[in-house]
């Protein structure tokens, strides 16, 4: 097989959910099916990383130092919402049952992948929590192991903050993702959230 052609399989590998034929099937089909999809697809990704930064507020990705949503003077900037992906941001916006602000954690403690409080800067999010005008925080990190344990060591870290701690409401079933959850549920999930410090 061609080197170049090969290097382009293993590049799609890094994908989630791509193993080796699917990356050669993906390949054959950009190259074929689809070059002008192909060409927009690479320079998308190089704008991406070109472009694209953290929020000093949100950690979301955007262009500009604070995002759209964190510099919107329309938002309740008295709460704080604390979730694992920006994936779980989109859904608590369909549900357009909360106006306050987000910290994007960009994944959940996982000691067995090597992921602790470190990796997750925790410590950016403390200095987050510590804003004056913040005095609630809601916990909105998945009910998986990984996502109550991710709750749990939150909950301790911003403890002597002395600001008012929520966990949003189990009507979620155990073991569930936000990412997943119908907007309904998800709705009901922030607006019954329950104090728990
Ligand atoms: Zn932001």
């Amino acid at each position: 097989m061609s080197k170049v052609l090969n290097d382009l399989i293993e590049s799609l590998k890094c994908l989630p959910g791509v193993g080796p034929k699917s990356a050669t099937r993906m390949a054959y089909y950009l190259l074929q099916r689809d070059p002008n999809g192909a060409k927009n697809l690479a320079n998308s990704i190089l704008n991406s990383f070109k472009l694209l930064g953290k929020c000093k507020s949100c950690n979301n990705f955007c262009e500009t130092t604070i995002c759209d949503l964190c510099s919107d003077q329309s938002r309740d900037n008295s709460v704080l919402c604390i979730i694992e992906m920006p994936t779980d941001l989109l859904m608590f916006e369909q549900t357009h049952s909360y106006d306050g602000l987000y910290y994007i954690l960009m994944g959940r403690l996982s000691p067995l992948d090597g992921i602790g409080p470190k990796e997750l800067d925790m410590n950016s999010l403390y200095e987050r929590c510590k804003d004056e005008n913040i005095q609630e925080i809601i916990i909105a990190t998945n009910f998986t192991k990984e996502g109550d344990a991710t709750s749990t060591f939150i909950t301790e870290l911003v403890k002597d903050l002395n600001k008012k701690i929520s966990r949003i409401a189990r009507g979620m079933p155990s073991g569930s993702e936000i990412e997943y959850t119908d907007t309904g549920t998800l709705a009901q999930a922030i607006s019954e959230r329950k104090n728990i410090n």
